[in-house]
């Protein structure tokens, strides 16, 4: 586990370990001891004439790259570390969207996050006035990915960074974050010492990848220093600074939960189909609660369907996506919109999510993502995860079939698509 946890809850910590394990599947043993004796005994060399000069083209300082790799070694205990390294991804078993959502951890995370609103009013007042970004929304984001700032991560970023790009399977990723972060530390926004990351070096509360922070973390508190590792203010700001660099619009909020009829097909969803409300409303497309107040009849609304018609639907505006920018996931984007609204009064959703086909896997996804490939479909990228192209290709399948339009994979599709 790469997060020290402190001053959790039970439920807290299981839902966080449960995250985190998805992306860190298991450490890696494909090295044996000879071999990382060797790969030990070559890191400053390679430290030196592989990462000393791109640092110092990207303007870092001699002192500032000294202080940052002093005592810093090859960590083992990351995931991804050698040839083979980890547990493949195909493997993964294929899961209900309904996991995400558990309500033990939503209404958790809700009651945290209700008297920190009330705590950090006046910052988020500013916030919102400068960036344009609700406070709910905000402090949603923070929860989920740092419960707060209460589950810090705990790796030396430099550490971290320097082991995945030295043996990591994924080296050309981390090496540019690498230098990245020797940027941050020139900058001086945060000492060696206190940079802390995530085991792929997402930093501090807000876990921007350093690229990330460079472009959009911001110091609000005004001490000179993005700080997101120490800063609420500037924490809560540079999660606003993000989602309006990435188009968020003022005066909106993400989008509500809707009674889709029969009649309109799942294969309408995504951010590509967007139509006025009244559009949707004249298909038949209904809110479940009342309408927001942003929602105008000619305001652009998208059909959000993430587990096709074995889930719930919405209708979701540009924001959604912009929030999906913070992590190209429907399902991470719809937790922040869940969470937001469960701080002013919202409840769990009023659909349900059926079962899904057990006994799958992600690697049956990609097969047949390449079947609907070889027959012409967009499928998005062909990675065996269920996105929203996945799934509107599954329904215009199933159609020319004379199947139920679902748009998720099921046991009939899985056995159609072999
Ligand atoms: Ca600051």
């Amino acid at each position: 586990m790469t997060f020290a946890i402190a001053f959790c809850g039970a439920a807290l910590r299981l839902f966080f370990a449960a995250v985190f394990y998805l992306a860190a599947p298991s450490e890696s043993h494909a090295l044996t001891a000879a071999e990382r004796a060797k790969a030990e005994a070559a890191f400053p060399g390679w430290v030196e004439r592989q990462v000393w000069p791109a640092a110092k083209k990207a303007g870092v300082a001699r002192a500032t790259f000294d202080a940052a790799f002093a005592g810093v070694r090859i960590d083992w205990s990351l995931p991804e570390l050698g040839p083979g390294g980890g547990v493949p991804e195909g493997q993964a078993e294929f899961q209900s969207p309904a996991a995400y959502f558990n309500e033990k951890r939503l209404a958790d995370l809700a009651a945290l996050g209700r008297p920190l609103l009330r705590q950090w009013s006046k910052t988020l007042a500013g916030i919102e006035k400068r960036y344009g970004v609700p406070a709910e929304i905000v402090v949603a984001i923070w929860g989920r990915e740092s419960a707060y700032g209460r589950v810090a991560p705990g790796k030396l970023a430099i550490a971290a960074l320097a082991t995945e790009s030295y043996v990591g399977r994924r080296k050309e990723t981390f090496f540019p974050e690498l230098i990245a972060a020797l940027k941050i530390l020139q900058r001086g926004d945060v000492q060696p010492r206190q940079m802390l990351s995530s085991w792929a070096g997402a930093l501090g509360e807000t876990q921007f990848l350093p690229s990330k922070f460079l472009q959009f973390a911001v110091d609000f508190d005004g001490d000179g220093r993005a700080d997101i590792w120490n800063s609420t203010p500037d924490v809560l700001a540079s999660i606003a600074h993000y989602l309006v660099q990435h188009g968020w619009t003022r005066g909106q909020g993400w989008g509500f939960e809707v009674k889709a009829p029969s009649a309109v097909a799942c294969s309408l969803e995504g951010p590509e189909q967007g139509k006025p409300l009244s559009a949707w409303q004249k298909m038949g497309v209904a809110p479940l609660g009342s309408l927001p107040r942003y929602a105008r009849a000619d305001t652009k609304f998208h059909l959000l369907m993430p587990a096709g018609r074995l889930g719930p639907a919405f209708l979701v505006t540009s924001n959604f996506y912009d929030i999906k920018d913070y992590n190209n996931s429907d399902l991470y984007a719809l937790f922040i919109g869940q969470l937001a609204d469960r701080y002013i009064g919202g409840g769990a959703f009023a659909g349900g999510w059926s079962k899904v086909a057990t006994g799958f896997k992600r690697s049956d996804v990609l097969a047949i993502q390449k079947r609907l490939v070889a027959m012409g479909h967009d499928v998005g990228k062909v990675d065996g995860l269920v996105g929203y192209k996945t799934r509107i290709a599954i329904g215009l399948w199933q159609r020319k079939q004379g199947m139920a339009e679902t748009c998720y994979p099921d046991a009939a599709v899985f056995a159609g698509l072999r």
